[in-house]
């Protein structure tokens, strides 16, 4: 094997496909850091082959990719996001709903656990929780 065959192998092997294309799509278009299982309930009038294996494989090769990132919430199942940058999600104790916020990831805490303690932090992850605005105004009329 010559150089520069990393790139033509990593094609090969997650050749382009339609079910994956489709899923990734699908998950820039909600914001709602669906499981696996949404997904699927979504694709499934359009790929009568589609099963929840093969929405995983194809999860795990976004991953993978970089483009999708698995977000662990301590519940049951697995949410997936497409927005790969740092930001803070607001979990709201009403409907569950998982939002992404529009704030600055705050680079200052990274710089303060490493002033301040003997850990060396490269990324932190924050979540809010409370109330959703659909929860908020259902619960002030
Ligand atoms: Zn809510
Ligand atoms: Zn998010």
């Amino acid at each position: 094997m010559g150089k520069g065959r990393t790139d033509v192998a990593q094609n090969v092997r997650y050749k382009r496909s339609r079910q994956r294309d489709s899923i990734l799509e699908l998950l820039r278009g909600t914001g709602r850091h669906p499981t696996a299982d949404w997904i699927y309930q979504r694709l499934k009038g359009e790929f009568p082959q589609l099963s929840m294996g093969t929405v995983y494989r194809n999860l795990n090769i976004l991953i993978e990719q970089g483009l999708v990132r698995k977000i662990d919430f301590g519940s049951t199942f697995d949410r997936f996001d497409a927005n790969v940058g740092p930001h803070y999600h607001f979990i709201c104790e009403k409907c569950g709903s998982i939002s992404d916020l529009p704030l600055e990831v705050d680079p200052v805490l990274n710089d303060r656990v490493n002033r301040d303690t003997e850990f060396r932090a490269r990324r932190h992850r924050i979540e809010f929780y409370g109330l959703c605005g659909g929860c908020r105004s259902l619960s002030e009329s």
